[in-house]
């Protein structure tokens, strides 16, 4: 029987997944097809009922559904309990089960692809929405040192910091409001800077809340931001000195994990960068024609 999968979102045209999931189910020659299903919030339990079906294996969630999905889970696996979002579905005789592997995605590539290796590090991350959790879930298991979290809305970031604190062990994890002098009070100390805000990203009109004239050499800059490939924060970031990371790897990172929990294979990895990268071009060439 022909299977199913899909990612949940809205809007999705954006969205990656569909071209590498796609290749690498291909690739490895299974018969299953991987959709976008965008699904308005009138609609989320409706669609997330659907993959009690037969032939659905699970699903991607992304904005804004990941922290929606959660208490329609049967299953809740413990990171995905903690962050407060998921992002994969795996349908397993008709009982839903809830993960988070954007903790892995941004944690692999962080040690990967920026060669970073996070105990005793200090940091600072810029955001506090789905995409802030799972980064900060992840440094707090590595052993950072010191976490500061700059939010737009401050009450935002505070919840961030209320239900992340208790597995904060040694490491120390605090709020800021989103003011210049927050900034100067953590950048200085700061080995790596974490761009979690939606700013930057492609049709995404506001610029950067994240001072560039406080970006100095030798710190790395990450963007979770994957479209386009080299953000205006990184830019600046690598014409200061600083080292650069940006969201595509945590992205394939992300999507292999799901890829494993659904079919039990090991994710061409190969094979899913280069779909992405061919599906971000071609995104950007329609969008100057
Ligand atoms: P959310 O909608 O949960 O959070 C959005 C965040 O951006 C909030 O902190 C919000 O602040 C902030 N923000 C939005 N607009 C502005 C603005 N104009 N000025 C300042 N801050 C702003 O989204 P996610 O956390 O899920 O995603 C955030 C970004 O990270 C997106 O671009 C997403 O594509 C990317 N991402 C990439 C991943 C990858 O695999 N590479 C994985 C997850 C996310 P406030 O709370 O004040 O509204």
């Amino acid at each position: 029987m022909l299977k199913h999968l899909g990612v949940i979102g809205y809007p999705l045209e954006r969205s990656l997944s569909p071209a590498f999931q796609q290749a690498a189910l291909d690739h490895l020659q299974l018969d299953i097809v991987y959709q976008a299903w965008p699904t308005p919030p009138d609609g989320l339990r409706t669609r997330v009922s659907g993959l009690r079906g037969e032939s659905v294996l699970g699903a991607n969630v992304t904005i804004p559904h990941k922290e929606a999905v959660l208490p329609m889970m049967d299953e809740v696996d413990e990171i995905a309990a903690r962050v407060g979002a998921v992002n994969t579905i795996v349908n397993r005789e008709r009982r839903l089960h809830g993960y988070n592997t954007d903790v892995v995605g941004f944690m692999r590539a962080l040690r990967e692809d920026g060669g970073f290796e996070a105990v005793g590090r200090r940091v600072v991350v810029a955001g506090a929405g789905g995409g802030a959790r799972a980064v900060v879930a992840g440094l707090l298991e590595a052993g950072a040192a010191s976490i500061a979290v700059i939010n737009r809305s401050l009450s935002r970031a505070n919840r961030l910091v209320e239900t992340l604190g208790p597995y904060a062990g040694d490491g120390e994890l605090r709020s800021l409001p989103e003011m210049y002098a927050s900034w100067e009070a953590v950048m200085d100390e700061c080995d790596l800077l974490v761009n979690c805000t939606s700013t930057g990203s492609a049709g995404f009109e506001e610029e950067s809340v994240i001072p560039a004239d406080l970006i100095r050499p030798g710190m790395l800059v990450y963007d979770l931001v994957y479209h386009p490939a080299e953000t205006a924060l990184m830019a600046v970031a690598r014409e200061r000195g600083a080292r650069v990371l940006g969201g595509l790897p945590m992205l394939v990172y992300q999507g292999a994990a799901s890829f494993e929990l659904w079919t039990g294979k090991e994710a061409p990895l190969d094979v899913m960068f280069d779909a992405a990268r061919g599906a971000l071009a071609e995104g950007d060439r329609k969008a100057r024609v």
